[in-house]
C-alpha cells in the first residue's frame, strides 16, 4: 500500500556524526530489511503499515522543505530512516526534488542508499558537493535475499559505485551491518573501486536472531566476527 500524507515538518536533528540534518522523503521503506531499526523507531511504528510493503509519502515535502530552509546551516543527509531511493522514489521523483533544493543551499549533501536509482539523478549529483555512500552488505546474494529482500542485487550495487566513480561523484561503501560473507572476496570485488570504507555491527540482533538460526548463521551473531571481518578488509582497503 502506497498513501500519500501531508507533513507540517520535513528536516530533522541528527546525531549521525557526518551531518547536522536530515531528511526522511518517506515513512517506511519499500526494500524491507529484516534487520532494519526504522521499523520500531521513528514514525512508522505508529502507523497500522506493514514494514517493507506500506510507504507513506511524503507529498508536499517540497513546500515543507523550502519553509524550513532559512534556519538551517551545514550538511544534510539523505536519509537515516528510509532509503531515499527506494522504489516508489522511480514513480514520486521527490528525493530528487529535494536534493536539487539541497544542493542550491547546503555545503555539504550526503546520501545513503543501496539503490541503483541514484544513478536516474547523476545529471545533478555529477560535479556537486555530494557525497555518496553505497550501502553493501554480504557477498552472498541468498543472504541479501533472506535479509534484504527487496534491495538491489549485489553486483547491482557495486556497479553502482563503479559508476559513480566513473562519474567523478565522491562515493564510499558502508558495510553494516555486517551481515554473513565471505569477507576477502567482498573486499576484494570493492578494493577496484573505493579507497574508503567503514562498518557497523548488527545493532539489534534480536530482530533476526530466528532467521540466523534457521539457516545456520549464528555465529555471525558473536561480536568478534565483527572485528574478523575489519581485520580481513583492512588487508585490502583503508578502513575507517
Ligand atoms: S534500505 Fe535502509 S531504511 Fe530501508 S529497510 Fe533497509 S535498512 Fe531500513
Amino acid at each position: 500500500m502506497v498513501r500519500e500524507v501531508q507533513v507540517k515538518k520535513l528536516v530533522t536533528k541528527t546525531k549521525i556524526p557526518i551531518a547536522r540534518h536530515v531528511v526522511n522523503p518517506y515513512i517506511g521503506c519499500g526494500h524491507g530489511c529484516k534487520y532494519c531499526y526504522a521499523q520500531f523507531i521513528g514514525p512508522f511504528k505508529n502507523t497500522s503499515g506493514v514494514w517493507g510493503r506500506d510507504v507513506f509519502v511524503k507529498i508536499n515535502a517540497p513546500e515543507v522543505f523550502e519553509r524550513e530552509l532559512y534556519k538551517l546551516k551545514g550538511s544534510i543527509l539523505f536519509s537515516s530512516i528510509c532509503d531515499p531511493y527506494q522504489p516508489i522514489e522511480k514513480k514520486y521523483q521527490l528525493t530528487r526534488t529535494l536534493l536539487k533544493i539541497a544542493l542550491d543551499r547546503f555545503r555539504n549533501v550526503h546520501i545513503f542508499t543501496k539503490s541503483s536509482l541514484i544513478l536516474r539523478d547523476l545529471d545533478i549529483l555529477r560535479n556537486a558537493n555530494v557525497s555518496v555512500t553505497i550501502t553493501i552488505t554480504t557477498d552472498d546474494e541468498r543472504v541479501r535475499k533472506i535479509l534484504e529482500p527487496n534491495a538491489a542485487p549485489i553486483d547491482e550495487r557495486i556497479e553502482t559505485v563503479r559508476k559513480l566513480r566513473e562519474s567523478n561523484v565522491d562515493v564510499s561503501v558502508f558495510v553494516g551491518p555486517i551481515l554473513p560473507m565471505n569477507p576477502a572476496n567482498l573486499a576484494s570485488l570493492l578494493s577496484k573501486y573505493v579507497g574508503r570504507i567503514s562498518f557497523d555491527k548488527l545493532n539489534y540482533p534480536w530482530y533476526v536472531e530466528n532467521i540466523y538460526r534457521k539457516n545456520g548463521w549464528t555465529e555471525w551473531l558473536r561480536d568478534e566476527k565483527f572485528h574478523e571481518v575489519v581485520n580481513v578488509f583492512k588487508k585490502f582497503l583503508d578502513v575507517d
